[in-house]
């Protein structure tokens, strides 16, 4: 099974994801966190990646979708992934034809998710400044809300609160998926 977890940043993705991966016994992958890495880095690409993200923008399309292709042709993506934080953008979602059986939402309001980061401030990722908070939110109504208006046109969204408690979206993130299949 092919997992897409979408969700502003904040929204729970990776504790959820993690989650999920431990239960389905589905290699869990986060975009953002390759990108952390690759930004420490100190080549021209991890710097060009660090600047990049710190500002609170999208890596360009052409690059995700190369790095993220690499990782996917791994032979421990072969049965299955839960991804996070990709497909972001209609031009990805044009990449990722096949990746995907379902699509999570986990929805947040902006004032939640700036109240959380606010929270999870100091515990050293230079990319949550308020800024650049800012800045992804607003990328994330404008790049990545089409792609779920894309997904749920196909049926393939999931839609929860991530405003409850974790558990109880765990656990309808795993009903609605097994109601489904
Ligand atoms: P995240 O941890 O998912 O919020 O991602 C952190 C940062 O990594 C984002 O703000 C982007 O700069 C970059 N990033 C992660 N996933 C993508 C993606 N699919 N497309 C473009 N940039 C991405």
């Amino acid at each position: 099974m092919k997992i897409v977890l979408i969700g502003i940043q904040g929204a729970g993705k990776s504790t959820q994801g993690n989650l999920l991966s431990e239960k389905l016994k589905i290699p869990y992958l986060s975009t953002g966190h390759i990108f952390r890495e690759l930004s420490k880095e100190k080549t021209k690409l991890g710097r060009y990646v660090k600047e990049v993200m710190n500002a609170g923008y999208l890596i360009p399309d052409r690059k995700t979708v190369s790095i993220v292709a690499e990782y996917l042709k791994r032979p421990e993506y072969k049965n299955g992934y839960i991804i996070d934080g990709f497909p972001r953008t209609l031009n990805q979602v044009k990449f990722f034809k096949n990746g995907a059986d379902k699509v999570v939402y986990l929805k947040v309001s902006d004032e939640e998710a700036l109240k959380r980061l606010s929270f999870r401030n100091g515990e050293g990722r230079e990319d949550e400044n308020p800024k650049a908070v800012a800045k992804r939110i607003e990328s994330f109504h404008k790049f990545t809300e089409p792609v779920l208006d894309y997904y749920g046109g196909k049926g393939m969204l999931i839609e929860v609160d991530g405003e409850k408690a974790i558990k109880d979206i765990y656990s309808g993130i795993l009903i609605k998926i097994n109601g489904d299949r």
